[in-house]
Parts: C-alpha cells; sequence; structure tokens
C-alpha cells in the first residue's frame, strides 16, 4: 500500500505525415540537440574524471549549445547525464567482477571495492573507510588503472547519433479533435521562440490495443534516415492485471532451437517455417554488399549495410514476438523452458553467424521478459548438451540416432519423430533433473546419460547387434563388458 509502482515503459514508434517544411524545422532541431548533447557529454566526463559523477546541475553555455534554449537545454542535459550514468554503472559492475576474480588478498579487495562505491576511481584526495583506515596510495592508483582499462574496452555512449526524449515542456501528443485522416498529432516547440508546429502522426493498430498510461515525454528519434516518433506507454497497471488473469493451462513447454523453423516445441509444433529461408534472404543481400564493398576497396560497414543489419534484427524481432505469443495463445504455459540459444547455422555464412551472435540470443530474451512482465511466465535455462542426440523416450544417445538433419530415428528402440521435437522434449525432462544443470560441462552430461541408460538396460540386446557395442560414447560399458564376458 502506498509504495509507488515501478513503470514499465513500451515504446511504440510511430511515423509521422508532415510536409518538408515542418521536417526541416524537426531536423534543425535534432542537430542542434546532438550538438549540444556532443558539448555537454564533453563537459560531463571532465566532471567524472574530477568528482566521479556526471551532474544535472552542471551547465555550460557555449555558442550551439544556446540556441535551444532552457527547456531543450536542460533535456539535453538529463540525457547526457542519463546515458553517462547508466554507461559507468556498467563498468561499476564490471569493475566488481574484476576485482572478485582477481587474485589480490581479501584486504585489498576489500579496499578496491570501497573506492568502486563511492565512485572515487579518481578522486586525488586520500579516501578513509569506516573502520578508519586510509586506502594506500598504490591501491588507489590500481583502483584508477582497473577504471581506465574498462573505460579504454568499451565505447563511450555516442552522443552525435542520440535521439531527443522531449517532455511535456515541449512537447504533447494529442488525438485529433476534428475528423482528419491522421488520429494523432504531436505539438512540438521548434528553435523560434512560440512558434510550436503541429505534426500528424499515423498510427498502428498494435498501437491502439496497447493498455496503459501514455508518457508524457517523447521520443523523437532517426530510423533508416527518417524521422519518427516513439511514444511512450507505462504498462505497469496493464500488466499487473493482466498477470492476475493469466492461467496457465500446462506446467511448461520446452523451445529448440531449430535449424529450418525458428522453434520446435515439446508438444510436436514447429513454429516460424520460412525461417531458415528468410534468414538465408538477408544473408545473400548482406554478403553480396560486403564483397562488393570489399572488392572496391571500401569498409564494409556503410550506411546501407547497417540498415540490412537493422532489418534482419527487426525480422528477427517481429518473429520472435509473433511466435512466442501464439505459443503462450495455444498452450498457456506456467513455464517455459529453453536451452542456452546458440543461434550457430552451418546453411548460412560466417558473417551472419556473427551477427546473429550478437543479437540473437538478445531479441529472446527481450520477447520472454516481455511475457514475464506480461503474464508471470518464469523461464528456465537448461543445458542443451546432447539433447539432439537422445531419445527423449527410451534415453538411448547415439550420433547415428540423427541420420538425416531432421530425422531422428533411434538406434535401440527404432521410435521415430522430428529432431527438433525429439530435442525439445529433452530439454523439458532436463527442468528438475540434477544430472543436467546447465553449468555442468559437456562431457560430465554425456557420462551421466550413459550410466543412467546401462543402469536401465544391464544385458545385452540382440546380442553382436546391441548398437552400443558399435558407439564410441558407450566405449566404457563396451570394455567392461567384454572383459566379464557378460553377453
Ligand atoms: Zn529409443
Amino acid at each position: 500500500m502506498g509504495t509507488k509502482k515501478q513503470a514499465i515503459y513500451r515504446t511504440d514508434v510511430l511515423p509521422h505525415r508532415m510536409n518538408a517544411g515542418k521536417e526541416r524545422q524537426v531536423w534543425a532541431l535534432l542537430h542542434a540537440w546532438r550538438s549540444a548533447a556532443v558539448l555537454q557529454a564533453r563537459e560531463q566526463w571532465r566532471l567524472v574524471f574530477q568528482t566521479g559523477y556526471p551532474s544535472k546541475r552542471h551547465n555550460v553555455s557555449r555558442t550551439g549549445y544556446d540556441v535551444l534554449g532552457t527547456s531543450y537545454g536542460q533535456m539535453v542535459r538529463w540525457q547526457v547525464v542519463g546515458q553517462i550514468e547508466s554507461y559507468l554503472s556498467n563498468r561499476a559492475n564490471d569493475y566488481r567482477e574484476l576485482v572478485n576474480g582477481s587474485s589480490l588478498s581479501s584486504e585489498v579487495k576489500h579496499q578496491l571495492h570501497f573506492v568502486n562505491r563511492w565512485q572515487a576511481w579518481f578522486k586525488p584526495e586520500a579516501l578513509t573507510m569506516k573502520d578508519g583506515t586510509e586506502i594506500p596510495a598504490e591501491v588507489r592508483k590500481l583502483a584508477r588503472v582497473l577504471f581506465r582499462h574498462l573505460l579504454h574496452r568499451h565505447r563511450k555512449p555516442d552522443m552525435s547519433k542520440v535521439g531527443m526524449i522531449v517532455d511535456q515542456r515541449c512537447i504533447a501528443v494529442a488525438p485529433s479533435r476534428k475528423a482528419t485522416a491522421y488520429p494523432l498529432w504531436a505539438r512540438i516547440s521548434t528553435l523560434t521562440k512560440g512558434k510550436p508546429i503541429e505534426v500528424p502522426l499515423a498510427s498502428y493498430k498494435h498501437f491502439e490495443q496497447r493498455q496503459g498510461k501514455r508518457a508524457l515525454s517523447v521520443q523523437v528519434i532517426e530510423r533508416d534516415g527518417e524521422l519518427a516518433f516513439g511514444v511512450m506507454t507505462d504498462v505497469a497497471d496493464a500488466f499487473t492485471a493482466s498477470r492476475e488473469a493469466y492461467r496457465p493451462r500446462c506446467e511448461a513447454v520446452a523451445l529448440d532451437l531449430g535449424l529450418k523453423t525458428l522453434f520446435a516445441t515439446d508438444q510436436g509444433d514447429l513454429l516460424g517455417r520460412n525461417w531458415l529461408e528468410r534468414l538465408q534472404e538477408h544473408d545473400r543481400r548482406i554478403t553480396k554488399l560486403a564483397r562488393h564493398r570489399q572488392k572496391s576497396g571500401l569498409k564494409v560497414r556503410s550506411s546501407r549495410y547497417k540498415s540490412y543489419v537493422a532489418s534482419l534484427r527487426g525480422f528477427i524481432r517481429s518473429e520472435v514476438g509473433r511466435i512466442l505469443n501464439r505459443l503462450v495463445e495455444t498452450h498457456a504455459p506456467a513455464e517455459i523452458v529453453i536451452e542456452r540459444l546458440n543461434f550457430q547455422n552451418q546453411a548460412l555464412s560466417k558473417r551472419l553467424n556473427r551477427i546473429l551472435s550478437r543479437f540473437g540470443k538478445n531479441e529472446v530474451m527481450r520477447k520472454l521478459k516481455d511475457l514475464e512482465q506480461r503474464f508471470g511466465i518464469a523461464t528456465i535455462e537448461v543445458n542443451p548438451a546432447y539433447s539432439s542426440q537422445e531419445d527423449s523416450v527410451c534415453g538411448y544417445i547415439d550420433k547415428r540416432n540423427r541420420p538425416r538433419q531432421e530425422a531422428f530415428i533411434c538406434r535401440w528402440c527404432g521410435g521415430q519423430r522430428h529432431a527438433d521435437v525429439n530435442a525439445a522434449r529433452n530439454l523439458l525432462a532436463r527442468r528438475s533433473g540434477k544430472t543436467t544443470d546447465s553449468r555442468r560441462p559437456k562431457q560430465a552430461i554425456l557420462e551421466a546419460l550413459v550410466r543412467q541408460f546401462n543402469e536401465r538396460f544391464t544385458r545385452l540386446k540382440g546380442g553382436a547387434t546391441d548398437p552400443r557395442l558399435s558407439n564410441p560414447y558407450f566405449r566404457d560399458w563396451k570394455a567392461q563388458v567384454m572383459l566379464t564376458g557378460d553377453c
């Protein structure tokens, strides 16, 4: 009671329909915003090196900054400070892990953590801990070196490309009062004082159906070279309601990252059927452009290249979203079981595999997080080692159980099913298994699975035709059988 619930924002990006004159004014504003952000960041970083912290109160007045006026100027400052704060907090986490993982004495670790907690990496003055001990100069120097090393390894936020986060002082989005083709209008202040403009916005069904409280701030961003408006909605209350209304119909559904389809489930669904073909289309387009640019001696990452990669990412995001939404509709699970997602696929180029490894997993995790917030569906990660070679019915594990990519035919019991569905069933079974803890090394898992199988089937099956005799996974077992002549 009385505690303020934390907001959960979702942003819907809406295209505008303004004329060229208005568009020029918004571009001018965005450019001024970005130059101010670059200047502001320079000042704020100077402050960080002096005091350890950026400051929302710190102002700079310089040409190129004043043109924005007081309100916009302050918004830029808050945005820059927010970004630097979150960057620093990530580096402070890296620092903590680095110190914890080091072989330094516990006393030095303790002192280094103290410096980190107070963000005093660059502080020139002496530092005294709570118990009165002063942190030695060499430890402070070590902290400084460590933190500088981390700053060099991670790119600082680039302010020259930021979008604007405009608050209610300078922007208001409202439904159209007159009957027009545009359901929404944004009224935004320009660089000319007292001369705001009205921007018609296009809408989507998706956005209109989004329940929650519209935030008063609006993002004005550049997307693929065009201006767009990101309207944020606080969905916290709506999510609480949908979580309470959610009635699971089964305990868990397991997902296996398929070769040709995006996901297979233990229930036998193959979801995202054109997945591989669509990826291959993106692959061809990206690879062709990269090759062309390399041949012409240009660097690969052009704006066209980036837009191709962005469109691949958009495809993945919308596919993952669509498919997981459908999964929830059809099965309504209390939990979703997944493997440690590895998007590597031999049917794709090295380049595309590299790109996928950069954000494939993130897109899935993002959606799963969304489902958790929205419906309270928990995600459980299990170890996928050998799950593609193990028969989900009898437990026999053999490389030869996979004669062709999508076929699973058990060499022990003859059972046949789709390989990805079989793998998903194994993942489901591993949800509660201790032998397949997600941190255990592959080899340990193989040994455990083989042992379990041999405990169930102690006798040779069909004499010399027992598939274990020609299966390298069972080499030790075979040696023992030969030794004891237990045939
Ligand atoms: Zn079998």
